[in-house]
């Protein structure tokens, strides 16, 4: 049977790899620390919690957080097994020894016979022959790896976001008419121009042209401008000998 592969031995990808090893189904959980560590953690085991050791409430009768423990509880968790082992007095949170809860969570799945880890950075897109991959790398995840889900995202963004060359070209337009209307040597008059261009524009494509076409309110404001005083509301009339 093909693994599954799980980037990330942090909490989310150390459960996952529990759960899948424990329906039968090989693993290999992919962790990169202690050969390459992030900012915020501090040891190379699994499950390394950083900042709090507290797991929130426990109350599962009147807390949704203390539900959630139970239910995973009943799912036979192995982060919620290993953070009962190892818990510290914390009143009604869950609280627990952050070293005891890593290694209780690292020796279970090393004694896991299904599970193997793999010390590794994976720094690009899971390669083609992985069969099924969870990328379970938390916030922290390396930069290579980063760098190619945001591409990946980024492109299939781009069709329903229209994400082309000449995106920024309509927001140019508008900025260039408010400068030209403000006086394109007056800072303020280009901020003040800008605010008449935006109103006008939505008036404008609101009750008379249509939204379709509203874009063409800059160029009026910019040909009528240049017509009529070409320095602006607010620029400097220049007059040079030449
Ligand atoms: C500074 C900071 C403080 C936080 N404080 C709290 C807090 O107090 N309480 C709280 O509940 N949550 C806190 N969080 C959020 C916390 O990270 C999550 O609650 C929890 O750790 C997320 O679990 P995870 O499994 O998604 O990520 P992690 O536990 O971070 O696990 C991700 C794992 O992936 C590994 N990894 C990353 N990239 C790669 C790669 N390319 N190849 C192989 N392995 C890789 C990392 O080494 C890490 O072991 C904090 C986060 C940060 C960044």
């Amino acid at each position: 049977m093909q693994p599954i592969h799980i980037i990330g031995g942090g909490l989310a990808g150390s459960e996952a790899a529990w759960q899948v090893a424990s329906r039968g189904v090989p693993v290999v959980l992919h962790e990169m620390r202690p050969l390459r560590s992030t900012a915020v953690h501090k040891t190379g085991g699994l499950a390394e919690l950083v900042c709090s050791n507290s797991f929130r409430s426990d109350d599962r009768e009147h807390n949704a957080v203390g539900l959630l423990h139970e239910e995973m509880r009943r799912l036979d968790s192995l982060v919620m097994r290993a953070a009962d082992a190892n818990q510290v007095p914390a009143g009604g949170a869950l609280a627990v020894d952050r070293d005891g809860f890593s290694q209780a969570v690292g020796a279970a799945l090393e004694a896991q016979p299904l599970v193997r880890v793999s010390r590794e950075e994976i720094a690009e897109l899971p390669p083609a022959e992985w069969d099924s991959v969870i990328v379970a790398t938390g916030p922290l995840t390396s930069p290579g790896l980063a760098a190619a889900i945001g591409a990946v995202a980024g492109m299939m963004a781009a069709p329903i976001v229209y994400l082309d060359p000449n995106m920024m070209g309509g927001i140019l337009l508008y900025s260039f008419a408010g400068a030209v209307l403000g006086g394109i040597d007056n800072p303020w008059g280009a901020v003040l121009g800008g605010f008449v261009v935006g109103v006008l524009e939505n008036l404008v494509g609101a009750y008379l042209v249509g939204a379709e076409v509203k874009l063409s309110v800059a160029l009026v404001i910019i040909v009528g401008v240049l017509v009529v005083r070409p320095s602006g509301l607010f620029g400097r009339r220049i007059v040079a000998r030449v």
